[in-house]
This record gives structure tokens, C-alpha cells and sequence, in this order.
């Protein structure tokens, strides 16, 4: 019930554009930026990726913030910013994920305008990898369902033409089994989440549990020793610490070694979790926002759990 309450408020906070500029602009919430959000430029985001490789070891995806644009300027915005992390890309030691939201790049405003932006993206990210094999590539994140199909199909194009590519996939979908073994037998590359939105109960799992139970069974598919025959590289993308130990001992059954599959999280979400993993030599990965609009993403981290409201306070009364 708590619970409930805490998260509607959060929600609250997240959607009011009143609260969004006033806490944008305070210095008082500087401290909720340095934790969840890498800073507003691209460069800035690329900055942390590189401090998060040196002092942990932990490699970084990067996510321009902001989502479900409803006008081409922003949508321009937007990809010019994927396409400026892409532009920044081509020394150094960093493997990077550039995440991408379809419905951020505009498809629901003009979809082919979206689809080529999504595509220079891709060119951009495989001319920074070079010859270098396994480093950089473009992820596709997975919105509502009624993405799904689309951003599926995006995916198998760009990935006929060669471009390097992941696709995340919902454990609260009743589908993704059968999404999950396509890719499989496709050799692709898959990041599971539970899922941040909720469905039906014809089309989704609808309790906790029945996602956590999803969320292991796909696991299964993704670290099965016909998966990794066909060179599926699986991506497991949860907090939760009894899934990633239930993936290890998987992985180990199956004869899959540490790097030829990855675990992901949130900058600044369990971060002694993640730290913890790498320490065993597991490759680990942050997702890492930047961009001027973090309030509403910082906001929603922060509604995952009630524990976090110390942070908000101190933010604002420090
Ligand atoms: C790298 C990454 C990419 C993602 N991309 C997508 C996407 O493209 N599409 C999509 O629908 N969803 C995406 N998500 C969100 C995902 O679907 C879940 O909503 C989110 O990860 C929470 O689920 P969990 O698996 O961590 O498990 P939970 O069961 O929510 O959490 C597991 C444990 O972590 C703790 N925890 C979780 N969040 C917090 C927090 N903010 N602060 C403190 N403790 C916390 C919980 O208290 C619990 O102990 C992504 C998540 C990650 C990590």
C-alpha cells in the first residue's frame, strides 16, 4: 500500500512540467544528477563511460534522455545527439551501447523521416568501430507494445545490412519466448528486461512473480547450449542479484565463459551489485543517461523504491 502511494507520487513529480523546470533549474538537486545522470552534453556522457571503464570496469550504454517526442524539432534533437555520441566514438578503449527509443527519433511523427535517422545512427556507430570486432553497437530499447513489431523489424533490417546492433526484449510479454527463439536461431543479440510498462492479461503476465518467472525461463533460452552454438550473445538486464546468480550457474552448466555474455544496469542503481559482479569477472555494463531533461528519468529511479526517498530529501534540504 505504501508502496503504491510512493510511486504515484513520484509518477506525479515525474509527469508535472511545473516541478520538472523548477527542479532542472535548482542547484539544491545537483546531487540526484551526479547519480543517475552522466550530465547534458554528449560529452559529458562519454566522460563518465571512460570513468566508469578505468576506476570499475564497468562498460557503459549511452541514452540520450528523452522520450515519445510529439514534434519534428525535438525528434531532430534528439537523433542530432545520438549522432554526436556516435561522432565521439572512434578512439579510445571504450565498447559502447548507444541505446535508442524509436518513438524518441520521431516514428510517431513521421516514420520515414524516423527510420533514416535510425539508420545514419547506425552507419555513424559502424564507421566509429572500424575493423575493431565486438566493440560499439546500436541498442534498441522496447516501449510499449504497440512498438514492438516495428522496432523488431527495424532491428532484422539494420541487421540484414550488416550494422551492429542489439534489441531489447520484455519478460512481461507473453510473446517474447517466441520473439526470444527467433533470435536465438538468428545468432542475434538480446538485452532481457522485465519490462516498464504494463499489459493486459491476454498479451502480458501481470504479477511480480509471473515476470520473474518469465524473466528465468528466458534466461534459459538465452544461455542454452543451442544458443550458444548459434553465437546468440545475451545480455541479462536486472537488478535483481538471484537472477544474475541464477544466470552465472546457468552460463557455467552450459560451458559459457565470463565476456561471452553480459549483465546490465542502471547508473546508480545498486551500484555495489554491479561493482560486486565485475569483481568476479563478469563483463558488466551501466546504462548511462545524459541530456538537459533528467528530472522525469531521475525521478522514476528514484519511485522504484520507497528506500530512496533519503536521497530525495537530502537533495532538497542539504
Ligand atoms: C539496462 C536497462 C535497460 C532497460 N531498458 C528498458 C527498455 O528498453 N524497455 C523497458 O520496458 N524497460 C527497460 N528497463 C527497465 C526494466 O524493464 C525494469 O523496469 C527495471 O529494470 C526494474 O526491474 P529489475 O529487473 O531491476 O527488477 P526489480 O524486481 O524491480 O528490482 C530488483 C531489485 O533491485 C532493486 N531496485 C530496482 N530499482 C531500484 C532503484 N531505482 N533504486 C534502488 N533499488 C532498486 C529492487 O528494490 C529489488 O531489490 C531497463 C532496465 C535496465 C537495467
Amino acid at each position: 500500500m505504501f508502496r503504491r502511494v510512493w510511486q504515484s507520487v513520484m509518477i506525479f513529480m515525474a509527469r508535472s512540467d511545473a516541478i520538472t523546470r523548477f527542479m532542472q533549474k535548482s542547484r539544491a538537486t545537483s546531487f540526484l544528477v551526479s547519480k543517475y545522470v552522466a550530465g547534458n552534453t554528449p560529452e559529458q556522457g562519454v566522460e563518465k563511460a571512460q570513468a566508469l571503464l578505468t576506476k570499475e570496469r564497468l562498460r557503459s550504454s549511452l541514452f540520450y534522455l528523452g522520450e515519445y517526442v510529439d514534434s519534428a524539432e525535438l525528434a531532430q534533437l534528439n537523433i542530432d545527439n545520438k549522432l554526436a555520441v556516435a561522432g565521439v566514438l572512434e578512439n579510445g578503449e571504450l565498447d559502447l551501447h548507444i541505446s535508442v527509443d524509436p518513438s524518441q527519433v520521431g516514428f510517431a511523427v513521421d516514420p520515414a523521416k524516423a527510420r533514416e535517422a535510425v539508420f545514419g545512427i547506425a552507419k555513424r556507430i559502424k564507421e566509429a568501430a572500424g575493423d575493431r570486432e565486438g566493440v560499439h553497437c546500436l541498442m534498441l530499447d522496447m516501449e510499449d507494445d504497440s512498438y514492438v513489431d516495428l522496432t523488431i523489424s527495424l532491428h532484422n533490417e539494420l541487421k540484414e545490412q550488416g550494422y551492429p546492433l542489439a534489441l531489447t526484449m520484455q519478460a512481461y510479454l507473453k510473446r517474447t519466448a517466441d520473439d526470444m527463439q527467433k533470435q536465438i536461431d538468428a545468432g542475434g543479440r538480446v538485452r532481457l528486461v522485465k519490462g516498464a510498462f504494463v499489459g493486459s492479461a491476454d498479451i502480458a503476465y501481470t504479477t511480480q512473480s509471473d515476470i520473474k518467472d518469465n524473466y528465468r525461463r528466458l534466461v534459459a533460452m538465452m544461455l542454452s547450449p543451442e544458443a550458444k552454438q548459434r553465437g546468440f550473445y545475451p545480455i541479462i538486464a536486472t537488478h535483481d542479484d538471484k537472477i544474475h546468480e541464477f544466470a552465472i550457474e546457468i552460463a557455467k552448466k552450459n560451458g559459457w565463459q565470463q565476456g561471452e555474455y553480459e549483465f546490465e544496469m542502471l547508473l546508480g542503481v545498486r551500484q555495489d551489485v554491479a561493482d560486486a559482479l565485475a569483481e568476479r569477472g563478469e563483463r558488466v555494463r551501466l546504462y548511462v543517461p545524459f541530456g538537459q531533461d533528467w528530472w522525469p528519468y531521475a525521478v522514476r529511479r528514484i519511485g522504484e523504491n520507497p528506500r530512496n526517498g533519503v536521497l530525495l530529501f537530502r537533495s532538497l534540504f542539504s
